[in-house]
């Protein structure tokens, strides 16, 4: 079971009314790699500078993470993205976007890589997100992320590109920005018939909203009383999700509910700091408590008959 994940691997600099990073350990592929590693063998895909060294790539050691895919651009310089949070964590303010070695990247999946189980294309260009998905065999699940930068850019070419994918991850006012609808749920099915069966709308702090042709499952975020830093949080949680789901035989829906509460619960872990910080120290005992107290903030049970 192996989920291939292509998308970023970066320096990350951050604001929030809580603090600052400078030059931290971030991108797209870094976060979902640790957080789907709980569950899976990780194979990645990305690109980085001779500015990432040997001891940045300590994240991913000591965990199934296969770098065969890692390539390192000699004299090159990593992707650096600076970012800043007001007192509403849901909104990312970009500040810089610096491509360098990204910005002529061309996916190439070593030999190994070309039959995973799971894909995800998380957020890059969707006409190289379209080119990875033509290396592999076709795989149980493939999943794409986005942003909004694509979806004003190159709606087309991403359309193209969400034809393709079983599954998409958006946030909610990206669902709004590609459908022109201000209905979540009537945006998630104007995605669905453009091809993929589920959609999977992120929503910050209020949680999850999972729509497929049948089921509509929504779970709130874990409650916490200290949210750092939210960067990562997204692909955290596909990275849980879309790692668990590469580790169970079939893709029913208690599996895929399951899979939004184990996404849910390592995004929770990492907003809790900067960077991979507290993701680098949790373990899988941590994960199955949080999944524990989910179950409690959710439960209601039956009314008795006759009541109220
Ligand atoms: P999120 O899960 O949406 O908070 O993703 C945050 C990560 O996305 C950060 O660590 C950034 O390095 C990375 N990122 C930000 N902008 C881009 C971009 N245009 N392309 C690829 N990765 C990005």
């Amino acid at each position: 079971m192996s989920v291939l994940v292509v998308g970023s691997v970066a320096f990350d600099s951050i604001e929030t009314p809580f603090g600052r990073a400078e030059r931290v350990i971030g991108g797209s592929a870094t976060y979902f790699s640790v957080a789907a590693s709980f569950f899976t063998d990780v194979q990645l895909v990305g690109v980085i500078g001779d500015d990432f060294t040997e001891e940045h790539l300590d994240v991913f050691r000591g965990r199934p993470i296969d770098l065969a895919g890692l390539e390192r651009v000699p004299g090159g310089k990593t992707f650096h993205w600076s970012g800043a949070y007001g007192f509403d964590l849901n909104v990312a303010e970009t500040r810089a976007t610096h491509l360098n070695v990204f910005a002529d990247f061309e996916p190439r999946l070593p030999e190994t890589f070309r039959q995973p189980d799971v894909l995800f294309l998380a957020n890059i260009d969707p006409e190289l997100q379209l080119g990875v998905l033509r290396q592999v065999r076709r795989p149980r699940l493939v999943a794409l992320d986005t942003m909004n930068y694509w979806i004003a850019s190159r709606k087309s070419d991403l359309e193209r590109t969400i034809r393709e994918v079983d599954l998409i991850l958006i946030n909610e006012a990206e669902v709004r920005q590609l459908t022109g609808d201000a209905n979540l749920i009537r945006g998630a099915r104007r995605i669905i018939a453009l091809g993929p069966r589920t959609v999977v709308i992120k929503r910050g702090e209020y949680g999850v909203l999972m729509v497929t042709g049948e089921l509509i499952f929504a779970v709130p975020a874990y409650p916490l009383e200290e949210v750092f830093d939210p960067t990562g949080a997204g692909d955290t949680f596909a990275g849980g999700f879309l790692g668990y789901l590469a580790s169970v035989p079939d893709h029913g829906h208690p599996h895929m509910r399951r899979a939004i509460i184990l996404g849910s619960v390592l995004a929770s872990y990492d907003v809790e700091a900067f960077s991979l910080e507290r993701l680098l120290q949790i373990d899988r005992s941590d994960i199955d408590r949080r999944y524990r107290e989910f179950r409690e903030l959710t439960e209601f049970g039956d009314l008795e008959p006759g009541a109220g």
